[in-house]
């Protein structure tokens, strides 16, 4: 079975209309979503409303938590904490009931689904293979799939070491059986890994490999509703650098 894994969408509806269009095209069975559908873009309540029929498992992340008012968005930086703030006043009740329900860790098809480290699956970043080694240690899993940092890479550990692979569009991976991985598939609606096109993965159980994919997306139409909600300048201007 093939799936699309996506995670931090941000309310970023062209971006992940983009990605599903994309994934649509890849024959895949399902959609996983990995937390963060809120937070930052202009558009929280559709991109929830678009994505919750059609995923297998969705789970919360921070942002999202924070929207809800269950983690204090004193932790954010002030940019990200306004965008919190505008996206507590815009979120639906049906909207809010869907996030309510959502767990930061889940596990599907053998998988460990985690927003941001199977240690910590709310806030802890992996974005190094020290941290990436420690929760390797720290938790039981052959493969876990995680977002949150918005940077797409894998992780692979052999029972002594840990080793870092880039994730490139048209190469996929494969999760060898002797290995231990953690994939992190990027983000639809905010990348940071310098690339400004949308990232997810898509995941084949059959074949065990991992493939990233990007995506073009209307950047600009999404800065000017940015612009127009009155959300922050540094959260829409670093859309079009993937900073
Ligand atoms: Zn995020």
């Amino acid at each position: 079975m093939r799936y699309a894994v996506l995670s931090d969408v941000h309310a970023n509806l062209e971006a992940l209309e983009a990605v599903l269009q994309d994934a649509q095209q890849q024959a895949v069975a399902g959609f996983l979503c990995l937390g963060d559908f809120v937070g930052y873009g202009p558009d929280p309540d559709a991109c929830v409303e678009r994505l919750r029929c059609l995923l297998s498992v969705g789970l919360v992340g921070n942002h999202d938590l924070a929207a809800l008012g269950r983690l204090d968005a004193r932790r954010f930086n002030l940019f990200a904490r306004a965008a919190v703030e505008w996206t507590q006043a815009q979120l639906s009740g049906p909207v809010r009931a869907y996030l309510e329900r959502l767990q930061p860790r889940e596990t599907f098809e053998g998988f460990l689904l985690v927003h941001a480290s199977p240690r910590d699956p709310v806030e802890e970043y992996i974005l190094d293979w020290e941290t990436a080694e420690d929760n390797f240690r720290a938790a039981e899993f052959q493969v876990c799939l995680f977002g949150h940092t918005h940077v797409p890479v894998h992780f692979a550990h052999d029972g002594v070491r840990t080793h870092v692979f880039p994730l490139f569009p048209g190469a996929p991976r494969r999760l060898k059986p002797n290995f231990r991985h953690l994939v992190n598939v990027g983000s639809v609606g905010q990348p940071r890994d310098g690339d400004p096109r949308a990232a997810y993965v898509i995941v084949d159980t059959q074949a065990a490999t991992v493939e990233l994919r990007r995506v073009e997306y209307p950047i600009e139409a999404v800065q000017a509703k940015m612009q127009a909600r009155g959300l922050p300048r540094p959260l829409w201007e670093r859309l079009s650098e993937g900073r």
